[in-house]
């Protein structure tokens, strides 16, 4: 799953040109650089997702800020996210003094069209469909929902790197795009970000932005003005040559996982009880996770401690104790345990979130194991983990009955 599974001898040339250069700052220092690595890399993202702009950040959760930013979010907007998500989607919404509204997901583990109606009020100023464990959302009824009630739509795809619906690839389908390439992304840079998008203007503002709001246009840094505020949340040119050897090997990457991917679910599904997640475009998974239901809860966490017991990293969001991705253990959020003042409108906000239930979503994450599939797998190793998964399963069952 993660890239930094398969890492070595591309990664070391580019950050050997990196050093020979002698400049590890992206913009700037025009007649003494001879590496450009953060905007080759940008130029790859672009090819490769078949988007106009690209631009680089320091993290996927920067990105996220940047993107809101650009689209004007802040004081007591509102923005729609999933339950399910990672921590980073709140903290960049609270961050910009907005307020993120909590909508269930459904089995296909993202957003639900229907609680997103359900969720969209006066206030509503974005949806963002996270895609999570490396697949889509339903990114066209989003979108018709979001265009119907002239509302912007911003793609968390930071766990989905080279997925795809109908085609077209993740984060360029909305007006604009998040990606992560920190340390266990299908691609990584170590730590790093992307905003993606088919605006010139969201663009610009997101290169300014991101770079304490100075003015990009024309020649790398431009005319040495600040149109307006904005922060450093920029990528140095180190992680970018990272980012630039792995970018290109995106397309093995998947094929590998596609091939252990599929070698899992062909043994775990011989079991009548295993369902798996809902994918609107099967054809467009990235497969760094394969998500799979059982019939019921108590069964679910039984084959969580069985597998536990053998050592095979289990994958549930629910029933483990992992706060960072499922609304249910956001205790920190909930009791708005926050180091700066948060405005009145999200304190408010924020302690509904305390009465409010998400029972739809609770069904479907506490019946789901999302088992990881990593790269460096050998065949061998992949059918031990699915019979490994098959047998803990088939115990607990046996056991249940
Ligand atoms: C990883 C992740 C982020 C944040 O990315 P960082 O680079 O770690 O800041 C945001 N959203 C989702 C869904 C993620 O998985």
């Amino acid at each position: 799953m993660p890239g930094y599974e398969l890492f070595g001898d591309e990664e070391r040339k580019h950050i050997n040109d990196v050093i020979e250069s002698g400049i590890l700052m992206r913009y700037g220092f025009e007649n003494v650089r001879k590496a450009w690595k953060a905007k080759e890399m940008e130029q790859a993202l672009c090819q490769t997702l078949q988007c106009n702009y690209a631009q680089l950040t320091s993290s996927g959760t920067t990105a996220l800020t940047t993107a809101l930013a650009a689209l004007g979010v802040g004081y007591g907007d509102e923005v729609i996210v999933p339950v399910f998500t990672f921590v980073a989607s709140f903290e960049a919404i609270l961050g910009l003094g907005a307020i993120p509204v909590f909508a269930d997901i459904d089995e296909t583990l993202t957003l639900s069209p229907q609680a997103v109606e359900k969720a969209i009020g006066p206030k509503t100023k974005c949806i963002m469909p996270v895609h999570m464990c490396g697949s889509m959302a339903q990114i066209d009824s989003l979108l018709q929902i979001a265009s119907a009630h002239s509302i912007d739509l911003l793609e968390d795809a930071c766990q989905s790197f080279g997925a795809s619906f109908k085609g077209k690839k993740a984060g360029t389908i909305g007006k604009i795009g998040a990606f992560s390439f920190d340390f266990a992304k299908t691609i990584t840079c170590g730590e790093g970000g992307a905003i993606v998008t088919n605006s010139q203007a969201l663009y610009e503002k997101c290169a300014a932005f991101a770079d304490h709001g100075h003015d990009h246009l024309g020649a790398d840094r431009g005319a040495d003005n600040h149109p307006f505020m904005g922060a450093n949340f920029r990528i140095s040119e180190l992680q970018a040559a990272i980012g630039l050897a792995q970018i290109q090997k995106i397309e093995n990457f998947i094929a590998i996982q596609k091939k252990n991917y599929s070698i899992l679910q062909e043994i775990i599904s011989e079991i009548p009880q295993v369902s798996f997640r809902k994918l609107p475009d099967p054809d467009g998974n990235s497969y760094t996770f394969l998500s799979w239901f059982l019939p019921e809860a108590s069964l679910t966490q039984k084959v969580i401690s069985l597998l536990k017991e053998e050592n095979a990293l289990a994958g549930n969001f629910y029933w483990y104790n992992n706060n960072w991705h499922y609304i249910h253990h956001w205790q920190h959020l909930k009791h708005t345990q926050s180091l700066y003042r948060l405005n009145p409108l999200q304190e408010e906000a924020l302690q509904k979130l305390k009465e409010q239930t998400f029972t739809n979503s609770d069904t479907i994450m506490s019946r789901c194991i999302s088992t990881a599939i990593p790269l460096s797998w050998t065949e061998q190793q992949a059918v031990q983990k699915a019979q490994t998964l098959k047998s803990a399963i088939q115990k607990a069952l046996q056991k249940h009955s």
